[in-house]
């Protein structure tokens, strides 16, 4: 492709609002264009990128005998209210109305159709199991769309969804799949891990994410150097291994704790460390008011808190609440209270004995508290967040963190929507059962991004081959002299029987067709300059820089030999 005849719009300078390295590339290199917040264009370059991907996907799918289908982006309400997400899936379902007043969504995601589509055709488990997939767009309202493609509230995902008649084939599809997630990742260029995930607060169901390792991730991954463990940090659960403090027991003490607020400060004022106080949380669990114990260093994790009362519906409770139920605001409540309401405590409160916590009395806390005496749990668990360093739950350790990008995830659903949407078929012994199912997603316009932040240097993006958007790109320093142009025209002729190349046949100075080629990164560059004359060109990588000086008699074989090396 003549490169005057396709649309790339680089730019010097990108707006300060471009945090993520990938959107500043993106947007430099000139491969999108942000129509709205979290709403893009594609533009010519990155379009063959996405197809290169999309095409990668597609193997892979195909592979593993997964079809392809297209489902409609526009979904009516009734299907949501089948399945209950109307109310439950929030302000990020875009909804709209048509002409006549009936409400609709744009498509976040396909479970309400798949599943319409499917339980009206399958009849029978003789036609399972069956994987169908789709590569489209999806809308999300997302509260913070942010880092170009990262997380935008339009974008391209490829989504697929199993169905089957008993757990061991679901198991197989998953296992497929996520073997086949490894496989796409891996071709992609992706340094990508996949992480055991949350599955939500409803059914043990079983789920991984794929991360791609990064530092804008908006994921934690908490992972083991002597195992193969690697969790979500809203999943990485803790090993606890009592550490009881050698203490003798004290009697209870209020202490004035003026205008003390933060467990940093109530440490500071007692000369302890942030571990030995705690701190104590309400929360509203399914509209009942319970609370939560944990030490000072410690992090609530909300996720499990949800996993432990199996429930969504889980909220601190607001500062008014809390002052109507304890008659303090918080930073000096704690569990001492003759009110009837439960008290939980994570696993790690046993390890102290005289304990530091609030005294439900603004700017008063009590000394010395003892569980069983002074207050009773109800019971410990795992509440929160691993810190780096500890132990984990396989027994290898410490825990090490890492940042990540989600590009992908699998999830078993087993019957969830299914059963709501009564969705069944005959089994063999001729009784209505209901579907199992499993859903596959990719973030194809994510992934796009992902690549980026792994693969560029200071100048550029550095595409991996298989999804650069050409293979070469040929440069004529100045097109204007006949030399330089009929060579490159001659070699562009040639390169283009084995390579799609980008010839660069603008009339722009060489340091701006330079720049451009830097920013748009293509994996071999050869530029005819001052020696096309003599028939001699330059061929480079553009990830190392290596090259050198070819004639053109041998620069065929050169250009194999050095594209066959790049990764
Ligand atoms: P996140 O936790 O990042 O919001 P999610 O878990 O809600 O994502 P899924 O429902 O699992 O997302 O969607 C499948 C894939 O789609 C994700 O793994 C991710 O790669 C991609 N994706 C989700 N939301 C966005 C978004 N707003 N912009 C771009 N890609 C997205
Ligand atoms: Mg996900």
């Amino acid at each position: 492709m003549k490169q005057s005849k396709v649309f790339i719009p680089t730019m010097k300078e990108v707006p300060a609002s471009a945090e993520a390295l990938s959107h500043r590339l993106l947007l430099k290199a000139g491969l999108i264009k942000q129509s709205t917040s979290g709403i893009y264009s594609y533009l010519p370059v990155a379009t063959r990128v996405l197809n290169n991907i999309e095409t990668i996907i597609r193997e892979e799918m195909e592979r593993i005998d997964a079809v392809e289908i297209l489902m409609p982006a526009l979904q009516q309400a009734e299907l949501w209210e089948e399945s209950g997400r109307w109310s439950a899936y929030g302000p990020e379902l875009m909804r709209l109305k048509d002409r006549h007043g009936r409400e609709f969504a744009l498509g976040p995601t396909h479970e309400e159709v798949v599943t319409s589509l499917v339980r009206d055709e399958l009849k029978s488990y003789k036609q399972l199991p069956l994987t169908l997939f789709q590569i489209q767009s999806k809308f999300r309202d997302e509260k913070r769309p942010r880092f170009g493609l990262l997380r935008g509230r339009e974008f391209i995902m490829k989504d697929a969804y199993s169905f089957h008649i008993d757990e061991a084939s679901l198991d197989t599809t998953y296992n497929q799949m996520y073997e086949a997630y490894s496989r796409i990742f891996k071709r992609v260029g992706l340094n990508a891990r996949p992480v055991v995930a949350d599955s939500g607060a409803i059914g043990g169901s079983h789920t991984h994410e794929f991360m791609a390792l990064s530092e804008i991730g908006e994921d934690t991954i908490v992972y083991s150097e002597n195992s193969d463990y690697a969790a979500n940090i809203e999943k990485a659960e803790i090993k606890y291994t009592p550490n009881h403090k050698d203490e003798a027991a004290a009697t209870l003490e209020k202490i004035a704790t003026p205008n003390i607020t933060t467990a940093q400060a109530l440490a500071d004022h007692l000369d302890k460390s942030l571990d030995e106080v705690t701190k104590t949380m309400v929360f509203k669990v399914d509209g009942e008011f319970i609370l939560l114990l944990i030490r000072g260093h410690h992090e609530v994790n909300d996720i499990k808190l949800k996993a432990y009362f199996g429930t969504d519906q889980i909220e601190l409770a607001s500062q008014a609440e809390v002052y109507n139920l304890l008659g303090a605001h918080p930073g000096s409540l704690g569990p001492v209270t003759d009110k009837s309401i439960k008290v939980y405590a994570d696993n790690s409160i046993q390890d102290l004995l005289n304990i530091v916590v609030g005294a439900n009395e603004d700017g008063y806390h009590f000394i010395n508290a003892q569980v069983g005496r002074d207050f009773i749990v109800e019971a410990y668990d795992d509440f929160r967040y691993i810190l780096e360093g500890e132990p984990l739950i396989d027994g290898s350790g410490p825990a090490r963190f890492a940042e990540g990008i989600e590009v992908g995830q699998v999830f078993k659903l087993g019957n969830k929507y299914s059963e709501a949407m009564n969705a069944t078929v005959l089994n063999d012994q001729g009784k209505a059962q209901s579907l199992l199912m499993g859903c596959y997603g990719i973030g194809v316009s994510r992934t796009l991004s992902a690549i980026i932040e792994q693969h560029h240097d200071e100048q550029g993006i550095i595409w991996p081959k298989s999804v650069a958007p050409y293979d070469i790109h040929l440069i004529a320093i100045n097109p204007k002299k006949d030399e330089q142009r009929e060579l490159a025209e001659k070699l562009y002729g040639q390169l283009t029987q084995a390579y799609d190349v980008l010839y660069d046949d603008r009339k722009e100075r060489p340091g701006v067709k330079f720049n451009d080629a830097d920013l748009i990164g293509l994996p071999v560059r050869i530029v005819v300059g001052k020696n096309a004359g003599e028939g001699i060109v330059e061929v480079k990588r553009r990830d190392n820089g290596e090259g050198q000086e070819v004639h053109i008699d041998k620069l065929h074989d050169y250009v194999d030999e050095l594209y066959e090396q790049v990764n």
